[in-house]
């Protein structure tokens, strides 16, 4: 156990380092990476690194870890969904939304679903690119680092987009208009779209493959 914990340590943070070389948070967000991890094997959960949100333990009736989110999800750390759980899921606990009210479980549906798919062997073979999977997968493993924006519609960087971001940027904008749009298909295509914008790619070529590959049609 020992030995897979420090060698996932040292993975996550050769990812960090090509990823976010310039984040003031680096070494806050390593940090949490092992605490996570060290929860996780604590609670004999640990199957797989770099999986862990918050897991709850019914035998002792409480949460036994931390919110990934830390502070930042709120200074009221006793809170959950907004005190609105009935209505909401946090699949991950992970993401930081702003002016998304009521969107939240399809957006993180959305990563759910598609961050799911750059596993696949097919994914990979399609895109043939040598670190685009591995650093969407690490932005998918990290979500606690980014943030959500639903912009106002149709104006501005939203005026005929489905999102828009920016190369180094932590903040995935989304444009209202793909919600039922035919032409941004599911939210999951436009959240891995503008993460590969953001991981580094400024021009639509690779975005778009990324897409076509994960299955969203030829946009
Ligand atoms: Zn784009």
């Amino acid at each position: 156990m020992k030995r897979h914990k420090t060698a996932c340590c040292f993975t996550e943070k050769s990812l960090f380092t090509s990823v976010a070389r310039k984040n003031t948070n680096t070494n806050k967000m390593k940090a949490l990476i092992c605490r996570t991890v060290r929860s996780m094997a604590l609670a004999a959960l640990l199957t797989a690194c770099g999986s862990a949100s918050a897991f709850y333990n019914p035998h002792v009736g409480r949460w036994i870890n931390r919110d990934p989110i830390g502070e930042e999800g709120g200074n009221n750390l006793s809170a959950f969904l907004g005190n609105n759980a009935a209505n909401h899921i946090d699949a991950f606990g992970k993401v930081k939304f702003e002016g998304c009210a009521g969107k939240e479980d399809q957006i993180n549906g959305g990563f759910e679903n598609f961050c799911k798919k750059l596993n696949d062997p097919a994914f990979n073979c399609c895109l043939n690119h040598f670190n685009i999977p591995g650093k969407l997968k690490w932005m998918c493993d990290n979500r606690d680092n980014l943030t959500v924006k639903c912009e106002a519609d149709n104006t501005g960087s939203c005026k005929d987009a489905c999102g828009w971001s920016l190369p180094g940027g932590q903040t995935i904008h989304l444009c209202p208009t793909q919600w039922n749009s035919a032409g941004c298909g599911d939210v999951g295509c436009t959240l891995l779209h503008e993460m590969t914008h953001m991981i580094g790619h400024p021009f639509e070529k690779w975005p778009q493959k990324v897409e076509k590959c994960l299955g969203c049609g030829g946009q």
